[in-house]
């Protein structure tokens, strides 16, 4: 069997021990375990200042699909009925999106690209296959030849179709287009301005990249039984690289940020120079670096973004597709104990504004709050509507697709460790020697061995319960099971990650997020760079 890869990966790296950045609704991280209240309110604060607005999601989706394609929508729901009779589940989804991105590279704007997509993909699914079909011209013709392209999956069956999901009438971020919302020359300027600042700042800086990207994807799933689901995803992104040079070294420092809103707080200079403050302390300490030492050790994580140890450590392990056909390393562990005691993962979709979170997920299905390791008991998997099907469970609102061009799959949201009882200064205390990692570049899973690597862009040596001197090139090895069964000690300070991550998984890049507290494992690989 061929194994199953998967990864995280990021332009641009973000994190260490900063103050929580002024953006998402979350309030203080460390709160969210004992106060799921929070969330409630903060989402009702924002379903009270939509009040005014007249037009749900699925009145704006039906204006881009119906209206200006002439698409009639009864009509299509009668023909999505027609074309997936007999199937067990299927939809059609209707995609629109538009992208921008603006990128100054050496103080020149490098590139200013604009793209407007749209399509449709239709899937009829039979037992366990599933016939897909996709098309950019969204027509009622159109339609119908994919129709006859993914019943040829089902030739013979005569199945029922699964229950739709239940609607919400959650509002997790704004349906406002940000694309339209600030013009491309205050882009360039907040640009040219980063360039700017970051060269004042220090006159070791060699060379500054920045970018700024945003995204409006605009989608509507239809029923066979003619029910439809709309979301309306903005999303945003800024990255700044920041390379310093003393003599014949050069190091660089990344950060970036991003979420579901819109671009008016990067206009707000206290917000992005603190993307280029923390790129360019990430450079200068980089640039003091001494090559990691190897071996096993005793590693403390920081908070946020190094969560990205749990995205290849267990989420993927634990996404349904792979428990579904026994390939991952977690497979046919439920109800077994995983972790070590105290490690709690969530996969949770829900949270305002947030890179990962989704109103609904790319089957329709409203997204959740659901418990993975609970305690180190493994309590559950992120589902899609076909595995959780075949599994005999319900779908967790994780389905997610990169585009129409795509079905869906069992995918991760905001994945991260509820937070603990130690203080970060006692974790590193407790530590004779040992690395501390508070900064990746991303890493990659085999999930079928479990097997784990990521790469830290910012290190310390922990010597005697103290912070040391940077280190460089230090990855980290592990196995996913194993890996959770040396946490020894679990932070108070749980944050998510800045906004930046994409997940890769069966050539599908998806937004993501992750997030952890502090924490201490006894007893990781790391692969340095030391004689
Ligand atoms: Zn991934």
């Amino acid at each position: 069997m061929a194994a199953e890869h998967a990864h995280l990966t990021l332009p641009s790296l973000r994190d260490g021990p900063l103050p929580l950045p002024p953006m998402g609704g979350e309030g203080k991280f460390g709160d969210w375990r004992n106060d799921r209240g929070f969330r409630e309110r903060a989402i009702d604060i924002i379903f009270a200042a939509n009040k005014e607005t007249p037009m749900t999601n699925l009145a704006l989706t039906d204006d881009l699909f119906f209206a200006r394609t002439g698409m009639d929508a009864t009509r299509v729901e009668k023909l999505v009925g027609e074309q997936l009779r007999g199937m067990d589940d299927g939809e059609l989804f209707l995609e629109y999106s538009q992208s921008e991105s603006v990128a100054l590279d050496d103080g020149r704007i490098r590139s200013a690209g604009f793209d407007t997509t749209q399509g449709f993909g239709l899937r009829a699914i039979a037992d366990d296959a599933a016939g897909y079909a996709h098309a950019s011209e969204i027509s009622e013709a159109a339609i119908k030849r994919a129709g006859a392209t993914v019943r040829a999956v089902a030739s013979g069956h005569h199945g029922t179709m699964a229950e739709p999901p239940s609607g919400t009438n959650r509002i997790l971020y704004t349906d406002l287009n940000p694309l339209g919302a600030v013009d491309l020359s205050a882009k360039t300027k907040l640009l040219t301005d980063i360039d700017a600042y970051a060269r004042g700042l220090d006159p070791r800086v060699r060379q500054v990249m920045a970018s700024i990207s945003g995204v409006w994807q605009a989608v509507q799933i239809v029923r066979a039984d003619g029910s439809r689901v709309a979301d309306i995803r903005p999303l945003v992104r800024v990255n700044v690289s920041i390379m310093v040079g003393e003599g014949d070294r050069m190091e660089t420092g990344s950060y970036g940020s991003g979420g579901r809103f819109a671009y008016e707080r990067y206009l707000d200079p206290a917000n992005w120079k603190r993307h280029v403050d923390e790129a360019l302390r990430q450079a200068l300490v980089n640039l003091d670096s001494v090559p990691a030492p190897a071996g096993e050790m005793v590693v403390v994580l920081g908070s946020g973004w190094p969560g990205v140890m749990l995205h290849e450590a267990v989420g993927h392990g634990l996404e349904g597709d792979f428990n579904r056909k026994k390939t991952s390393a977690f497979s046919g562990m439920m109800g077994q104990q995983v972790a070590s005691k105290g490690v709690t993962v969530v996969d949770d979709g829900t949270i305002p504004d947030r890179r990962g979170s989704l109103t609904v997920d790319d089957e329709g299905t409203p997204s959740g709050y659901n418990m993975l390791i609970e305690d180190g008991i493994l309590k559950g998997y992120m589902q899609d509507r076909m595995n959780a099907r075949l599994m005999g469970v319900r779908p967790t609102g994780n389905g997610r697709r990169e585009s129409f061009g795509y079905a869906p799959i069992p995918r991760m949201t905001n994945t991260y460790m509820l937070a603990g009882g130690h203080d970060p200064q006692e974790i590193i205390g407790s530590v004779k020697k040992g690395l501390y990692a508070v900064n990746f570049g991303g890493g990659s899973v085999d999930i079928t061995s479990g097997k784990f690597v990521f790469s830290a862009s910012e290190a310390y040596l922990i010597e005697d319960g103290k912070v040391g001197p940077a280190v460089k090139g230090a990855t980290l090895i592990g196995n996913g099971p194993d890996a959770m069964t040396k946490i020894t000690m679990i932070g108070n300070d749980l944050r998510l990650d800045d906004g930046v991550g994409t997940c890769g998984k069966d050539g599908q890049g998806v937004p993501v997020g992750v997030g952890q507290p502090t924490v201490r494992m006894d007893g990781i690989t790391v692969g340095g760079t030391a004689a």
